[in-house]
């Protein structure tokens, strides 16, 4: 007989799930995907003339191996770009400063980095200079914490507000004081522990740079990788059911199947399920399967928006060098004397060189953060005209018109809040044993390797419990 797997979920965990299920070279695997209403899920790329470029992820980290790998063996290596820039900026007290090298995620490891931003207060160097020589002692519980229970009492608001804030909750679109460190930065937690001085217990042993590229992406855009993924596995024998959504998995003791994956017109029997959905859609699919499911399913998601730009480069002045900008909570904002809703900026031609064009720039700007719901309440030109005056005030002048895109992201980034580990071991330590798989960013990280990770690993697990 035949062991039938349903995977619910279009995303890259949900394909790199199918992969690994794949590679078992089992006969008698029969694997359905039933991708939802938007394959590729936070990987989605458009054109604009000649240039294809993303909506979403733009590239990984490289460091990590799990992306690299899959695209490697989907043989789609040689498509693999390196980035071509270094470096970025931030904005402080109405000034771009460069953003030293070395720190970690935004934790200065040296008071020599503080010395290198001229606009950094006076307030946030005392703070970095009391931990480097005169640290607080912190006594921490057993378990999770705040990310920003550590930095506030260790270094103190400034310096996190300053510099450690717009990095490590931009890349969230969260908050350090809610944010989880055992989940989203195990290292700080560790270095807190350490006792001392944080900055000294995070810096990284001196070992010399590893080698390779920092990020990478797909020549045809990461928005192409899903797609591309999803008909090499139907090259495979996988059934993909696209634009198809999921409505329930359901037990069953009357069939002789355990599951069954309902959709609005089909019910398809099942032996295993992986199911590679954010919070909302776990919730409504699999939610009544567990109460630990249930409560993982309420982790709150942050919305964000993306606007796109291609500029004449005659008409602005960005820095010379860098991949971006980052912009701290509650930069002032002259025009509307309210803060930037504007949380960061890309520049994606100079990251991608194949976006590259002579003449003009292509610009990417991110809105919205999980505590700032502003962006939700303006339309597109709105939204897009807000961002024209951010951008003019940070580089001097932005020209009008020259949006090419908005792109909303609603409930998009799962905000990994404290205990959030135990929640995600608990919810698999329920249904698991059953049969139940759960992968992709909502359990084991935020990117692009992450989720790749998550979803081959669910895959390995699952196909360690079937009968051989
Ligand atoms: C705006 C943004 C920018 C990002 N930038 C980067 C970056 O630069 N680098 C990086 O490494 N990572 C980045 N990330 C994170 C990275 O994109 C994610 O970690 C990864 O793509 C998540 O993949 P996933 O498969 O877990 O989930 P998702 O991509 O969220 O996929 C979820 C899937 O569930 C499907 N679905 C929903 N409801 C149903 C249903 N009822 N039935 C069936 N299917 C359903 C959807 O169709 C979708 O395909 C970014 C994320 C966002 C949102």
């Amino acid at each position: 007989m035949t062991t039938s797997v349903v995977i619910v979920g279009g995303g890259i965990a949900a394909a790199a799930a199918a992969f690994e299920l794949t590679t078992s070279h089992r006969d008698d695997l029969r694997i359905d995907v039933i991708t939802g209403p938007s394959l590729g899920g936070a990987l989605q790329s458009t054109s604009v003339d000649d240039r294809h470029f993303d909506l979403g992820a733009d590239g990984f980290l490289a460091k990590r191996p799990e992306a690299r790998d899959f695209i490697c063996d989907l043989g789609l290596g040689n498509e693999l770009v390196d980035i071509a820039a270094s470096g970025a900026w931030i904005y402080l007290d109405g000034q771009l400063n460069a953003i030293p090298t070395g720190m970690v995620l935004g934790v200065p490891t040296s008071l020599a980095q503080l010395r290198a931003v001229p606009a950094l207060s006076r307030a946030a160097m005392r703070e970095a200079w009391r931990d480097r020589f005169l640290p607080r002692r912190l006594s921490l519980p057993d378990g999770d914490v705040a990310i920003g229970q550590i930095l506030r009492h260790k270094f103190g608001d400034h310096l996190t507000h300053e510099l450690i804030e717009p990095m490590l909750g931009g890349i969230h679109a969260g908050r350090v004081d809610e944010l989880s460190a055992a989940t989203v930065f195990p290292q700080l937690l560790t270095a807190a522990r350490a006792g001392g001085s944080l900055m000294a217990a995070i810096a990284p042993p001196a070992t010399p740079a590893s080698p390779g590229p920092a990020f990478q992406t797909l020549r045809g855009t990461m928005g192409s990788l899903a797609p591309r993924a999803f008909e090499i596995l139907e090259g495979r024998g996988v059934s993909v059911r696209r634009g198809v959504i999921a409505t329930k998995v359901r037990r069953t003791t009357a069939a002789t199947r355990p599951f069954e994956v309902d959709t609005e017109e089909t019910a398809t029997p099942a032996d295993a399920v992986v199911v590679a959905l954010g919070p909302r859609p776990l919730g409504q699919v699999a939610g009544h399967l567990h109460p630990h499911v249930a409560r993982l399913a309420d982790t709150p998601s942050a919305s964000v928006a993306m606007v796109t730009f291609i500029v004449p480069a005659a008409d602005v002045n960005l820095p010379e060098s860098g991949t971006g900008v980052l912009i701290p909570l509650l930069t002032p904002h002259r025009e509307s004397r309210d803060s930037f809703i504007s949380t960061a900026v890309t520049f994606l031609d100079r990251k991608w060189p194949h976006v590259a064009r002579p003449h003009s720039l292509l610009v990417r700007v991110h809105c919205g953060r999980i505590d700032d719901s502003r962006i939700a309440g303006l339309s597109d030109d709105e939204l897009t005209r807000r961002v024209e005056s951010e951008m003019a005030q940070l580089f001097g002048a932005w020209p009008r018109g020259s949006a090419v895109t908005v792109q909303r992201w609603t409930d998009a980034l799962p905000q990994y809040r404290v205990g959030h580990g135990d929640l995600v071991a608990a919810a698999r330590a329920a249904v698991q044993p059953e049969g139940i798989f759960l992968a992709g960013m909502l359990y084991d990280g935020v990117g692009i390797p992450a989720s790749i990770g998550s979803g081959r690993r669910a895959a390995r697990e699952l196909l360690a419990r079937l009968p051989q």
